[in-house]
């Protein structure tokens, strides 16, 4: 048997292909996203580097041995330096002519600087020496080494590097040195000796001088940074299985930093922040990648490089477009020019924000680069999310300026408005915001990767340094924190705590307000406004292909008389303005309006108490036919707001006590008032008291609410129905057409529905009789309880729909109040694992889903043209979205704000499980 192959030259990407049974995605797996980009690219005749991957099934055996090789594996990197000696014609630890290579991290999904690098691996004393001879430049030979002394410290050794970075500051103070450019090789000798002497004092050992040391120990530092705490909780952040591993690419070094006709940078195919079809990205004549990606010199625009190195230039520009037909996506690259030749280091799909995301996927759609359905697929609800979340209002952000608190300007790295108190460091801003519950604007001069908690845990980012590719503004784009970065009028004094910018100084608590759209920061609180969603035209056009894709007949498999297309999507509305909205965000019909909300309104509040305390059904009805009108006059809003889409309105839910003062406040005033010996009114408190106490309930989530209250008191509901249909019959003659739904709450027994159903109906014809008019109508449940889901069949009997109330049916099955379990355990429960995720925000399917999935199928045993939506809140998450999908809902509603999420997750169901 042939010994298990461990290491692919980049040449040999056709056998790893084979290997894995020619899935690009397995090849992914094994190599790497970055190492089996740099094979596919050497396929291509790209201009790569020679190199070798070392895979991740190596890292993953090297992590499971305790850290130790596999089997044949050393053996084979060995071989495969030898390939790239005669690649390069240059050789390993050879003083005369050396050959350098830099280890690099490669995870199947990128992780900007999460995993840890070296450059530079096969120099040392004597190679040192060899080079600058044949190079006649030591001092870029001495740069190049110390920077290989200063990154095999603190990477591979775990030096920190303040140990490095605190005598080489101290050294150009000393001299007067303000840039590197500065220091001569001489001084490049010295810092490199200084830092050797680092290593030494720190780790009690001599710097390697073997170039296979040097190289055999960069490989196990690449394999444990897997494990590594910024990689773990980069890896949770993002979502990514910790179960990958990294492959490890040794590339032969290039070199940016030869001189003038040298330099390096990174660049996107498309712009990251906006999604504009022109390359964006920076680069730097006589630097090393790092100087690019750290945000230490200040970088040149990509387009300059044309005037300086025009062939260069358009070479580069030809590659990147191949790249992205090859790719059909925008790539995140990284070039070096050595001495006008240019070189690919790497190519990925580059990160964005939401907004370039949409447009990017929507242009590649128009350009027919992809189908429609890949770019309804390249965009996650989440996305669309955050698209919609607050940005400053413009009127503020007028007077803030003519107030002078604009106190600087900076990169606008990712978009979006972030209001919050100052902190100057990750683990203060990350307990600021988790334990004291603030909203963090965390300030550095630049980031780095062991920062990330604190700025996941930040509503926004700003540093002082750095450009659009720097670290903070990868990491920020890509998990949607507002971030401005390089705002270089300001100066940060981590030591004191404080900021100051023109004078004026920021202390640490203080609130400022950050513009990652504009790359604006001001001083103090600024108010924020939802965008509207009519502007995002590149969004509108996504959400109609998304909503064309659900709603094709057949997408979905579908027993006999079931939805064959996808969900629809309805949103959950009180108001007429609400119903507004909702259509403005594409629903297509009211899932659930709460009508009690109605109830509580300031000149109706008395009624409704009058109608509650009312000793006689007579005095009772008296009050609600006051009621009425009201009740008749919103329902005509929402029915005109929603020609020609069905309104479901459910009758009142919650327990009569809510609309009443409550019992506590009532004592106080009658107690104050037997005190201080008052008489007036204090006969009709004690009265009011009284009754209020006789209302009292243990538990009244539990007690007189929904349909048990309709049927001891159905005045209420008789009123409701009139109004219901009397709206419904006028807005008919208007010209509207209209579709009630009427939906009684919390049944648990068919029985409640046999008593109260056809008195309502009855109700409902009456009403149609007396205006002359006839529309369709249905009258059905909301399903809350789990009784009432496990004789769906029976239910289904006399409820022409159902609509799940999870928020109770959660309730309900768990056992839990919601709001005791929040606000106690279920944190605990979470973190422990015992619950995957809070099931009030996602659908406990195995649990609460099996009950609704029961309730589908019975319910559609006895009428199989059985209606089913969802109101409860996870009617608009996607996860939840999901499964309402594959158990056969007609739609879901939910909340109008969350309505284009929702379309988009909708069609993202219908597309995942597509009937093909
Ligand atoms: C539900 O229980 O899910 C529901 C929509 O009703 P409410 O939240 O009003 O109790
Ligand atoms: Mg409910």
């Amino acid at each position: 048997m042939s010994e298990k192959k461990w290491v692919y030259m980049f040449n040999e990407v056709d056998e790893a292909e084979k290997t894995v049974g020619g899935d690009w995605e397995k090849v992914r797996d094994l190599l790497g996203g970055k190492g089996a980009n740099l094979g596919d690219m050497t396929r291509a005749k790209i201009p790569v580097p020679p190199g070798f991957t070392v895979t991740t099934e190596a890292c993953l055996a090297f992590l499971a041995e305790q850290n130790k090789f596999p089997p044949g594996m050393w053996e084979q990197e060995l071989e495969a330096i030898k390939k790239v000696e005669t690649q390069t014609g240059k050789k390993f630890g050879d003083p005369k002519n050396p050959l350098l290579v830099s280890s690099r991290s490669g995870a199947k999904f990128s992780m900007p600087g999460m995993m840890d690098t070296v450059l530079n691996i096969g120099l040392n004393d004597l190679t040192a020496e060899g080079m600058s001879k044949k190079t006649g430049n030591s001092r870029f030979v001495y740069d190049a080494y110390r920077r290989l002394v200063e990154m095999f410290g603190s990477v591979v050794l775990g030096i920190p590097d303040e140990a490095f970075e605190d005598p080489m500051a101290e050294y150009k103070a000393e001299r007067g040195i303000k840039s590197d450019t500065e220091l001569d090789t001489d001084d490049w000798k010295l810092i490199t000796d200084m830092f050797k002497k680092v290593v030494k004092d720190q780790k009690g050992i001599d710097f390697p001088q073997d170039p296979y040391e040097q190289l055999r120990l960069s490989t196990e530092a690449v394999f444990k940074s897997w494990n590594g705490k910024r990689a773990v909780d980069y890896r949770n952040a993002a979502g990514i299985s910790h179960d990958l591993g990294t492959a490890v690419n040794m590339v032969t070094m290039v070199f940016g930093n030869m001189g003038w006709d040298s330099g390096t940078g990174v660049a996107f195919t498309r712009d990251p922040a906006t999604g504009e079809k022109e390359l964006y990205g920076d680069y730097l004549l006589n630097a090393q990648g790092e100087d690019v990606v750290a945000g230490i010199r200040n970088t040149e625009k990509i387009q300059n490089l044309e005037k300086e190195m025009p062939e260069a230039y358009q070479e580069f520009l030809d590659i990147c477009n191949r790249l992205e037909n090859h790719y059909r996506e925008m790539q995140d690259v990284e070039f070096t020019i050595e001495e006008n030749k240019l070189w690919m280091l790497q190519t990925r799909t580059g990160k964005r924000t939401a907004k370039a995301t949409v447009k990017i996927a929507v242009d590649m759609a128009n350009e027919g680069l992809i189908s429609k359905e890949e770019a309804i697929l390249r965009v996650s609800p989440d996305e669309v999310d955050t698209l919609l979340h607050p940005q400053f209002d413009i009127k503020a952000l007028e007077k803030a300026e003519s107030e002078g608190r604009k106190i600087a300007s900076g990169v606008n790295a990712s978009p979006g408005a972030a209001v919050g108190q100052v902190y100057f460091d990750a683990d203060k801003s990350e307990i600021m915001a988790k334990e004291n519950s603030q909203d963090v604007i965390m300030v550095r001069p630049f980031t780095k990767p062991d920062d990330v908690h604190g700025m996941l845990a930040a509503k926004g980012i700003l540093t002082s340094e750095g450009g659009a590719t720097s670290h903070a503004a990868v990491v920020a784009r890509q998990f949607g924190v507002p971030c401005v970065v390089g705002a270089s009028e300001i100066r940060i004094d981590l030591e004191r705590k404080l900021m100051e910018v023109n004078g004026l100084v920021i202390k640490e608590g203080e609130w400022i307000s950050v513009d990652g759209t504009t790359g604006d920061v001001y001083l103090g609180q600024m108010p924020t406004t939802a965008p509207s969603l009519e502007e995002q035209t590149d969004l509108l056009i996504l959400l109609n292909w998304a909503d064309e894709t659900s709603a094709t007949p057949g997408i979905r498999k579908a027993p006999e008389g079931w939805p064959s297309k996808g969900l629809e999507v309805w949103a959950n509305a009180d108001y007429p303005a609400d119903a507004r909205r909702a259509r403005s965000y594409g629903a297509v019909g009211i899932g659930l309006c709460r009508t009690e909300h109605m109830f509580f309104e300031q000149e109706r509040l008395p009624i409704v108490q009058r109608m509650i305390l009312a000793e006689s059904s007579k005095e009772r009805v008296s009050a609600l036919d006051e009621l009425l009108p009201y009740q008749r006059s919103d329902f005509e809003g929402l029915f005109e707001a929603m020609d020609g889409y069905p309104v479901i309105i459910r009758l009142i839910d919650p327990p009569l006590h809510e609309f009443l003062p409550s019992e506590e406040e009532l004592l106080e005033e009658v107690i104050t008032k037997r005190v201080k010996g008052e008489t007036e009114g204090l006969a009709e408190k004690e009265d009011l008291l009284q009754k209020v106490q006789a209302m009292h309930e243990s538990n009244p989530m539990m007690g007189m609410r929904g349909v048990r209250l309709s049927i001891y008191m159905p005045e209420i509901v008789e009123m409701q129905v009139r109004a219901i249909f009397e709206a419904a019959a006028r807005q008919t003659k208007a010209g509207v057409t209209v579709k009630p739904e009427v939906m009684i709450p919390l049944t648990g027994t068919v029985k409640e529905l046999e008593w109260i159903q056809p008195r309502l109906e009855r109700i409902a014809k009456e009403v149609m009789d007396e205006y002359g008019v006839s529309f369709d109508y249905k009258f059905g449940t909301m399903v809350e309880i789990p009784r009432a889901a496990v004789t769906a069949e029976e239910v289904a009997e006399v409820a022409e729909f159902f609509s799940f109330g999870t928020n109770d049916l959660t309730q309900m099955t768990f056992g839990y109040s919601r709001d005791d379990a929040e606000r106690n355990f279920l944190v605990k429960y979470v973190e422990e694992g015992i619950l995957p995720e809070n099931p009030f925000q996602t659908l406990d399917t195995e649990g609460v889903g099996r009950l609704m999935k029961i309730a589908v199928d019975d319910g559609r045993k006895s009428r199989v043209d059985l209606e089913v939506g969802i109101c409860g809140e996870h009617g608009g998450d996607p996860a939840s979205i999901e499964f309402c999908h594959l158990i056969g809902n007609n739609y879901v509603s939910c909340s109008p704000f969350r309505v284009p999420i929702a379309r988009l997750a909708v069609a993202h169901s219908a597309l995942k499980y597509r009937e093909k």
